[in-house]
């Protein structure tokens, strides 16, 4: 079987669904690779290091990907109003696997399935330990939280660790990290490492002891409210007006003095709750720096803008959209380890033939288009999670 990897082609997008190692371990179990040329070399991969784990190169992406029985990408392909028709070039029959935001692009998925592309979404893989390996969500997610510290410090005209020198004495910048997920926690572990003194909220109350098993101090909200603040897949609840209000207090007495707050919460198939108004930004000190990692899904500070950094009042609130590609020498072959995890339990290992189990969930809840139609279970979905650009 022939599997395909080209070049990605959207604004910001530095990763490449490909690395030397995964090729290898692709050839290992008997396929042929081909990579389109350059697409690794924004991710620091060479076409040489791919053709010594025994990749071919292909000079365009029209070339690769008409070859390919499967084809793996890190974002949705273009469709033809988006200018570049990528769909146009994956062939018949194609198996794709991508993390295509599938839940909020069904332009994209009716494209696909008019192409009779068999399409994955990866970003609805299921939340199950087994498919812990799989998850592009939690890997890249990962390196967005730690991304969010270096890129929040970048801007902090201060330091981060305590200072005590014949000068005088610096003192630790304070970090507030909104959401201790994935991101969040990276972030934590990441500004402790700095030496910066690290508070953090959340609406679920698994968090606390994780938060605090990093040396970070947990401000809780509200302990009833809590108790039924996650779903049964592990993400957060949409909390009521009256929680976001007690929030709101809680924090704020920590706010004031913070000088970099990390912003990562999410709610599935929801706008991200906003958690830093206007009024509060207003508060801040000046000088002080926000992170919204939750820009793309509308942002947890209102004034964050994609792409920007915006000053408020004194306050930069930085509004990168894709954090994992400002990482992506690690996210990159993170993310094929990922695909290639998917793959390698359906790959027969005497005739090297991958056949996909549909019985298994990591199969059937990712499929989205198959056969030429749009088979998107938006039940059994993660209740249907917006696209991160950083996964
Ligand atoms: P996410 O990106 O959906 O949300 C980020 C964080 O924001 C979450 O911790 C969420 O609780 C929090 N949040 C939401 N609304 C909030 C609010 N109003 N105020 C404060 N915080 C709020 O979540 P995630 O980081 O992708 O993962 C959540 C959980 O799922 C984690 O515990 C993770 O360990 C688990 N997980 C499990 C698997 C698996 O088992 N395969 C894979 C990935 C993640």
């Amino acid at each position: 079987m022939k599997i395909a990897i080209p070049k990605e082609r959207r604004a910001l997008e530095y990763r490449v669904a490909a690395s030397p190692e995964v090729v290898k371990k692709l050839k290992g179990l008997g396929f042929d690779v081909i990579v389109e040329k350059d697409a690794g070399l924004a991710s620091s991969i060479t076409d040489k290091e791919f053709v010594e784990a025994g990749a071919t190169i292909a000079p365009t992406a029209k070339d690769a990907l008409a070859q390919a029985d499967i084809v793996w990408k890190v974002r949705a392909p273009m469709t033809a109003k988006e200018g570049t028709d990528e769909v146009a070039l994956l062939k018949e029959g194609t198996l794709l696997m991508a993390s295509l935001g599938a839940m909020t692009n069904p332009e994209l998925l009716e494209a696909l399935a008019k192409r009779k592309v068999d399409a994955f979404a990866m970003e609805l893989m299921p939340r199950i330990s087994r498919a812990q390996s799989m998850d592009v969500l939690s890997s890249q997610s990962n390196l967005a939280g730690y991304r969010a510290v270096i890129d929040g410090a970048a801007v902090f005209n201060r330091a981060f660790p305590m200072m005590m020198t014949a000068a005088g004495t610096v003192p630790p910048a304070r970090i507030l990290v909104f959401g201790a997920g994935v991101a969040g926690l990276q972030a934590i572990a990441t500004a402790k490492r700095l030496g910066g003194v690290v508070m953090a909220t959340d609406v679920r109350p698994a968090t606390k002891e994780q938060v605090e098993s990093l040396g970070g101090k947990f401000i809780t909200v509200d302990d009833e409210a809590m108790k039924n603040a996650e779903t049964s897949g592990g993400y957060a609840k949409e909390m009521g007006e009256e929680f976001r209000k007690k929030q709101a207090a809680a924090v704020l007495k920590e706010l004031v003095r913070t000088d970099i707050a990390i912003t990562t919460a999410l709610i599935p198939g929801r706008p991200a709750p906003v958690l830093i108004t206007q009024e509060m930004v207003e508060q801040m000190k000046p000088g002080s720096v926000i992170v919204d990692l939750a820009v793309e899904a509308g942002g947890n500070c209102p004034l964050s803008k994609p792409d920007q950094i915006v000053e408020h009042k004194g306050v930069k609130i930085v509004g990168y959209t894709n954090m994992a590609a400002r990482v992506a020498a690690d996210a990159s072959p993170l993310f094929a380890k990922n695909l290639f995890n998917f793959v390698a339990p359906h790959v027969d290992k005497e005739t090297k033939a991958l056949k996909l189990n549909f019985e298994d969930e990591t199969v059937a809840q990712t499929c989205v288009t198959k056969g030429g139609k749009v088979v998107l279970k938006t039940a059994a979905a993660p209740a249907s999670a917006p696209e991160k650009k950083g996964a």
